[in-house]
């Protein structure tokens, strides 16, 4: 890996974002001088959150407006930085009709303009980019054909396509793009960030991510009368922000580096809230796959193939590289649920009971 000057300013594109506010967080903390991207830094609501992280900080924070579909518009934001960390990506799963437009254009294309603005900027050395889990696998049926049942950096996603799991598809390819970019050149090296669910206190509450989706589904009695036994790795948001700090600090780091803590079904996660927060209406059981094969389609839009590639089946993740190359420490799940679920009481996105 190259060495770099930590004197430099640091560029994190999507700072507006769930897990990007931690990174610009500890770096700003560690004394950095930030250069955030976001697409409008005139909307006040959402780099609030990053202005009150700045406030007593040692470090500064410096806005720059970019868009994934424009080219070059990272570029500004990236001059005079060694260190490059690409969260910016649409985590959406439901709730658009173009699933090439909503997320694999701005994840692909994106990714490539970002890079492309990296091999613009003479000053680049390091890239860390947020790439996923689902880059590592697209349907829970593969951990059944996983060496030793255990997903790991060795594995890639090659199930995925824009019409299954486009979100997955969407991270997959990104992350294919930015290697084969990455190898084009020698200037600049890369690391990846492959982080399972990711849970855990956001600092804003304007994010769109699937992650606080997920939670308000659990909490506000929307999922009542039963889950699915759907089972997620999931992993703290601090440890996977931390984690982007340390593999561009570490100067061994290198390749893939899947973050994930945990392993927890749905109705495992509400058991553990529950223990916490006994006044909500949180479920209670688990519902049969059949059942899920009928209603599910029509009540929750998903396909019965994604039911059939997902309901049911025990996951396993090689978490040991993040722990020993980056030194990553896992807190509780429980205590990740548990300041989430507080948090999101807190900012209105779940009723106060
Ligand atoms: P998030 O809060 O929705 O953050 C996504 C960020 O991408 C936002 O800052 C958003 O900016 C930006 N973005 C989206 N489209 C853009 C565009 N066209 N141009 C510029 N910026 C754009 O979601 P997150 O959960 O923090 O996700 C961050 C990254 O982590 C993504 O790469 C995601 O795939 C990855 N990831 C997330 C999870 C998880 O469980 N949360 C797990 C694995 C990987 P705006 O504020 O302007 O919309």
């Amino acid at each position: 890996m190259h060495k770099i000057d930590l004197n430099k300013p640091v560029c994190v594109t999507g700072a507006s974002g769930y897990i990007a506010g931690w990174i610009v967080k500890y770096l700003l903390d560690e004394g950095f001088t930030v250069h955030a991207t976001v697409r409008d830094s005139k909307k006040a609501g959402s780099v609030a959150h990053l202005w009150k992280a700045a406030e007593g900080s040692k470090g500064t924070l410096k806005l720059f407006d970019a868009d994934l579909l424009k080219p070059g518009s990272f570029t500004q934001a990236i001059e005079g930085c060694e260190w490059v960390i690409h969260t910016a990506s649409p985590f959406v799963i439901k709730g658009f009709k173009d699933a090439h437009e909503a997320l694999i254009r701005p994840a692909v294309e994106g990714t490539a303009n970002v890079l492309e603005s990296c091999n613009a900027v003479e000053s680049v050395k390091r890239v860390v980019l947020t790439s996923s889990v689902a880059s590592v696998y697209g349907d829970a049926v593969e951990i059944l054909k996983a060496p030793g049942g255990v997903f790991t950096e060795q594995l890639w996603n090659n199930t995925s396509s824009e019409s299954h799991q486009p979100y997955s598809y969407s991270k997959v390819m990104a992350e294919r793009k930015a290697w084969e970019i990455c190898k084009r050149q020698t200037r600049w090296d890369m690391v990846t960030i492959n982080p399972s669910l990711v849970m855990g206190p956001s600092l804003t509450a304007q994010t769109q991510s699937t992650s606080i989706d997920v939670m308000r589904d659990l909490g506000s009695g929307r999922q009542r009368t039963g889950v699915p036994m759907l089972e997620f790795g999931i992993v703290d948001v601090r440890e996977v922000a931390r984690a982007h700090v340390l593999a561009g600090l570490n100067e061994n780091s290198e390749g893939r580096y899947i973050l994930s803590g945990h392993t927890a079904s749905l109705l495992q996660m509400a058991n553990l809230l529950r223990d916490r927060f006994p006044k909500y209406p949180l479920p209670t059981k688990q519902l049969p796959k059949f059942l899920v094969k009928l209603v599910a389609p029509i009540a929750a839009g998903v396909s019965r193939e994604f039911i059939q590639k997902n309901v049911g089946y025990k996951l396993r993740f090689d978490n040991s590289r993040s722990v020993k190359n980056l030194g990553v420490q896992y807190r509780p799940l429980a205590d990740t649920l548990a300041e989430h679920f507080a948090q999101m009481i807190e900012d209105g996105l779940l009723k106060k009971r």
